[in-house]
């Protein structure tokens, strides 16, 4: 998908409309037309950038700070008991629209969610060897 087909390129634009809940010049907010909840609301860069790994560090960590912002003023709103903050980071996490976004999904007691355990599948059975072996290789990688 090019940006011009982008929706959410699109909501930045103001060619697509927006419940905006907050703008500056880096990030925006506005409430997933589609809710899980009462208050859902998505966090997003204003520049297209598919995934984190795409997403300059400063603007990554500007989108976390609207996140912290939003999310305490998103649970007042609406009452909520909690928030679950997530990114879909790709395409097999199931992102399903290609431009970052953090989710801020409220909670209520007795919701019937789930945690955010429950999005991978089955548990993998590593052994001590593969664990110290994973992180080694991600601590190189940084
Ligand atoms: P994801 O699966 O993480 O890519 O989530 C995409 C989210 O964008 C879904 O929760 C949709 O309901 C939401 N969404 C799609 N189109 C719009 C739109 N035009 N305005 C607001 N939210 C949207
Ligand atoms: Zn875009």
């Amino acid at each position: 998908m090019s940006e011009d087909d982008c929706i959410f390129c699109q909501i930045v634009d103001g060619d697509i409309p927006s419940r905006t809940v907050f703008e500056d010049d880096t990030a925006m907010a506005f409430l997933d037309a589609n809710p899980l909840a009462p208050g859902h609301t998505l966090v997003i860069p204003k520049e297209h950038y598919e995934t984190l790994e795409e997403t300059p560090e400063d603007v990554a960590a500007h989108v976390f700070g609207v996140l912290h912002r939003l999310n305490t003023a998103v649970e007042h709103a609406v009452d909520a008991d909690a928030t679950t903050v997530a990114f879909n980071n790709g395409e097999a996490a199931g992102q399903e629209v290609p431009h970052l976004h953090g989710h801020i999904i409220p909670r209520f007691e007795g919701d019937g969610g789930r945690p955010i355990h429950a999005v991978a599948g089955e548990r993998p059975d590593l052994s001590d060897e593969e664990l110290d072996e994973i992180a080694e290789e991600i601590h190189n990688q940084r």
